[in-house]
């Protein structure tokens, strides 16, 4: 083996280069975040051949003098902190001062900035990879910096060699400059590629600016379909857009999740996100969302990770907690007749943008998963059956549902009809077609129907209680001491769900007692999987999404079938029963149960100028 010496400071950058420099997504990453630390409220970035040859951006931020420009330059020099403390509550995007040394390590590279307002003076520093050597010299510029990274990787072929198309390159460049738009609204940016202008985001906090952008980065149809939701704790806040479960995505592709203005990625907020819409999504899609949680910096660690995108909580259980509880509850309250409409296919616009670009996935939420969107074998079961009288052991629930079913509604009357309006129609014994004041209303009665069931099922199982017998032969499971320590503290947890589960020794468990439904299901792999949880998030549902799995599919095929006919009186009954049930807007699987088609839009399909 040679002897030990110390690497050359091109090397070190180099080798350092490696955690911080992929691509050119990455160097305009590292550039504009020191853009907004530097307190820009305007980024202009150009591009050329996807970042490879060119990247320049100019802020008007606090600029530097020109004594500071080579330390700029320098490995391990920040202006952003000075000791530990600092590290442990840092509010500005960069602090490790490596970001201008790696990049100046694989690229030609030069600073130009002028930190005073009364002069146009400013100065130049540049470097080139190869020799990592400033050349300083005085330079015309207004109050800001402009960064230009010219040649990346022209030094270092065997990375240029992982670099991709430029549209590719490209690509990945513009969702850097997405993120950093929807991090900061109190800033403008512009984004050229090959001179030509591709973005122009306007500054503006109100709602309606912040809106408007998160539309142009997002695209219109999120906007569309979006709620908007905003919780606060002492200490905690969730703001932001969540996609209506009928605008999922078959990738996870729209899904920005900002700590204190950083983007991140995180487990235990993906799991509360993903927890939060379990009963809604389709299988096998993906939640849209925009969310801002803001808290204590000391209570987040940024310093997890060189490029920051990963956190670690202090408290994860209360952040899991609290993400949870707010998206639950915004995506439980959607009801119709709010403001949002939930499903999709609403405006004539947004019909012909689709089939003009041949994106209807992306506007409609009706048009994925056809095949699923059929209802279930035809001829099967009995459909939303009038019950044929109050009959022993009937609830209380179904006797009202009979006054309910047989009160013809009062057309007639006064009073604005309620959200979804009354039954006209019914369509190849699928939809129902009913008048609202907006205009016409569809409905797909399978899917509408099987929703009302299913969270009635889950009301019932709330008030009565989980049926739950013991285990002729109580099943014991081998686990770890920190597992059979959880099962001990949370017993109450399981007994809550009809689960009764022993400790047995310090590595085993005894499953005695558990629900009826789960008869036919592998309690002990359940058992498991939620003590994984409890070691990993605090919490578990999984015992609970189980069940409603099995409420679930009782629902399904307890639902009117198709080609059913439905008097006008179960009709309105199915529309009522929707007004006033949780998540009526998708099914069980996350289809939309029903759309809205308004009187200007039906104008607009018939070219009919009022
Ligand atoms: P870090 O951002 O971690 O401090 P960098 O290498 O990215 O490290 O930047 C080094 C220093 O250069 C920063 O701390 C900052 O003082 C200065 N700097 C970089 N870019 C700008 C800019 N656009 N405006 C003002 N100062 C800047
Ligand atoms: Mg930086």
């Amino acid at each position: 083996m040679p002897r030990i010496h110390l690497l050359s400071p091109r090397l070190a950058n180099q080798i350092a280069a490696g955690e911080v420099v992929e691509r050119p997504a990455s160097v305009v990453k590292e550039v504009l975040e020191n853009s907004l630390d530097a307190g820009a409220t305007r980024v202009d970035i150009e591009v050329e051949a996807g970042g490879s040859k060119l990247i320049r951006i100019r802020d008007n931020g606090s600029g530097m003098a020109a004594d500071d420009l080579p330390l700029a330059l320098a490995r391990h020099a920040t202006s952003k902190i000075a000791s530990l403390e600092d590290l442990e509550r840092v509010g500005s995007l960069g602090f490790r001062g490596e970001a201008l040394a790696s990049i100046g390590s694989v690229s030609r590279l030069s600073l130009t900035s002028n930190p005073s307002e009364d002069s146009s003076q400013g100065s130049c520093a540049a470097c080139e990879g190869r020799e990592m050597e400033v050349q300083l010299k005085p330079a015309p510029h207004p109050r800001g910096t402009t960064v230009e990274v010219r040649d990346l990787f022209f030094n270092t072929p065997a990375r240029r060699k992982f670099l991709r198309t430029e549209k590719t390159e490209f690509s990945h460049l513009e969702e850097v400059v997405k993120r950093l738009a929807l991090s900061r609204f109190d800033v403008a940016f512009s984004l050229r590629h090959n001179g030509r202008a591709l973005h122009n985001l306007k500054s503006g906090t109100g709602q309606a600016e912040r809106q408007r952008r998160v539309a142009t980065v997002c695209g219109p149809a999120f906007m569309e379909q979006a709620l908007y939701v905003e919780t606060e704790l002492p200490a905690l806040r969730l703001w932001g857009w969540v996609g209506l479960p009928t605008f999922s995505r078959s990738q996870a592709d729209l899904q920005y999740f900002f700590v204190n203005g950083r983007i991140i990625r995180d487990r235990v907020v993906a799991h509360a996100v993903k927890q939060a819409y379990r009963d809604v999504l389709y299988h096998g899609r993906h939640p849209a969302f925009v969310l801002y949680l803001e808290l204590d910096p000391a209570q987040v660690d940024v310093n997890v990770h060189p490029t920051k995108h990963e956190v670690r909580f202090r408290d994860g259980r209360a952040v899991h907690n609290f993400i949870f509880s707010s998206l639950h509850r915004a995506l439980a309250e959607v009801r119709p007749g709010d403001a949002t409409r939930p499903a999709a296919v609403t405006t004539a616009e947004g019909l012909a943008v689709d089939t003009a670009t041949g994106e209807i996935s992306r506007q409609a939420g009706l048009a994925w998963g056809a095949p699923d969107a059929s209802p279930a074998p035809a001829g099967g079961f009995g459909g939303y059956r009038a019950p044929a009288g109050p009959a022993p052991g009937q609830t209380r629930e179904q006797l009202r549902d009979y006054g309910r079913l047989h009160a013809l509604p009062e057309v007639a009357s006064e009073e604005a009809p309620p959200p979804l309006g009354y039954a006209l129609a019914q369509l190849q014994g699928v939809y129902i077609l009913a008048e609202n004041a907006a205009g016409l209303v569809l409905v797909d009665m399978h899917a509408a129907h099987e929703r009302i069931t299913y969270e009635r099922l889950k009301r019932a199982r709330a008030s009565e209680g989980i049926r739950s017998q013991p285990l002729l032969v109580p099943r014991a499971v081998a686990v770890s001491q920190r597992e059979a320590q959880l099962a001990a503290e949370h017993a109450a947890l399981f007994q809550g769900l009809g689960m009764v589960v022993d400790v047995a020794g310090e590595e085993s468990l005894l499953i005695r007692q558990i629900p009826v439904a789960l008869r036919d299901s592998d309690v002990e792999q359940l058992l498991r999987d939620v003590l994984a949880d409890l070691i990993e998030f605090g919490r578990s549902d999984r015992i609970e999404s189980h069940l409603d799995e099995i409420l679930s599919t009782m629902a399904c095929h307890g639902s009117v079938r198709a080609n059913r006919r439905l008097t006008v009186p179960e009709m309105n009954a199915l529309l009522r029963d929707m007004e006033a049930t949780e998540r009526a807007g998708q099914c069980n699987h996350g289809r939309p149960t029903w759309t809205q088609l308004s009187l200007e839009e039906l104008d607009k399909l018939f070219l009919r100028g009022r």
